[in-house]
């Protein structure tokens, strides 16, 4: 078993919080060991308590349309939230739930290594950029440690706002030259000496 796979075991039988009293099933996340980039959402809503997977709703099939648009699909990418059990009548998750659920964020890290970090909404963006705004963050790109760091809109949020859904669109266009830049970082241009020919 991989160690990903025993991550999501002990994920199903989590009581680090009370949200696993009122959830059906956890949604620990999905998405290849290896994944070069890392979507983090905030916790699971009706849809994917009912199946276990993250971003399965109407704000999911959003997500799929902005993968599209820079040439990827879900199954590249790893996606998780920073809870992963559906807190009540989808509610915020507390801060204490956040807390004690980042021991499994923390896991996953650990063991995907993602060269990019996506947060979709504040609540993953204040795990990665604690005293941020997202109106003012949002779209641009943060490298600590080898690791580009992109704070986007929740898609759910742009679903209803159509001035955010052309940003988290415009944002998720970034996306692709950020990773090609991490794999070839620009050349410094050097001038080339001029020649004195006297
Ligand atoms: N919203 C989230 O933040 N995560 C999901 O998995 C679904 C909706």
């Amino acid at each position: 078993m991989s160690a990903l796979t025993e991550v999501y075991k002990e994920i199903a039988v989590c009581r680090r919080c009370e949200l696993y009293k009122t959830a059906t099933r956890s949604v620990p996340g999905e998405g290849p060991e290896n994944a070069e980039i890392m979507f983090i959402g905030e916790g699971p809503g009706w849809n994917e308590d009912q199946q276990g997977r993250p971003f399965v709703g109407a704000a999911g099939k959003f997500l799929d349309q902005l993968f599209a648009s820079i040439g990827m699909q879900r199954e590249q990418v790893y996606i998780t939230n920073v809870v992963k059990h559906r807190p009540p009548n989808n509610r915020d998750p507390l801060p204490t739930e956040i807390a004690a659920c980042n021991f499994w964020l923390d896991r996953q890290l650990e063991l995907i290594h993602p060269k990019m970090i996506v947060t979709l909404g504040r609540h993953s963006m204040a795990r990665f950029f604690p005293n941020k705004t997202i109106s003012k963050i949002h779209g641009s790109a943060e490298k600590r440690d080898g690791v580009i760091y992109f704070a986007m809109y929740h898609p759910a949020a742009a679903l209803h706002q159509q001035n955010l859904r052309n940003e988290i669109e415009h944002d998720m266009l970034k996306i692709p030259a950020l990773l090609a830049e991490l794999k070839s970082p620009p050349q410094k241009t050097i001038q080339p000496k001029q020649i004195s020919m006297f």
